[in-house]
């Protein structure tokens, strides 16, 4: 008798490998990150599946970051994803995981970053009309008188 009854979501060997190399359709994909959060059981059999199977479908920039972090990107890589500014692959990764996957951390994280963004930018482009205005009443009356 094997214990086969752990598993909730009967999530397989063959499915933990198409997860890992990044042949999995996108709901699918969902379902074994929601599952991966979840279970520090699943978690293991990923990882020994890994090591397994370190084949060259393996090494794609998406894969890796799947592999090695699981659970969030920092704050500066949803900072870095606001500017538009990350690794398309990482960047296509992290919306998966924030829109799909629905993280609520990331989405709550990304909700804060975008609101202070939103909240600096009047202030620094007000701050910076008025630098530019003084400047320019500065360089006026250089120039006249
Ligand atoms: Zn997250």
């Amino acid at each position: 008798m094997e214990g086969e009854h752990h598993a909730p979501t009967a999530i397989d060997s063959d499915t933990l490998r198409a997860y890992l190399a990044d042949a999995l359709p996108a709901e699918e994909l969902a379902r074994v990150e929601k599952a991966l959060r979840d279970s520090s059981e699943l978690r293991d059999r990923l990882e020994a599946v890994r090591q397994n199977r370190e084949d060259a479908g393996l090494h794609t920039l998406g894969a890796i970051w799947r592999r090695s972090r699981l659970t969030c990107p920092s704050r500066q890589q949803l900072g870095t994803l606001l500017l538009d500014a990350l690794d398309p692959d990482l960047a296509e990764y992290l919306l998966f995981h924030i829109e799909v996957v629905e993280c609520p951390y990331c989405q709550a994280n990304l909700a804060d970053l975008k609101g202070k963004a939103e909240a600096a930018t009047p202030a620094a482009k007000s701050r910076h009309a008025r630098i530019l205005n003084s400047s320019r009443h500065l360089l006026r009356e250089d120039g006249k008188s």
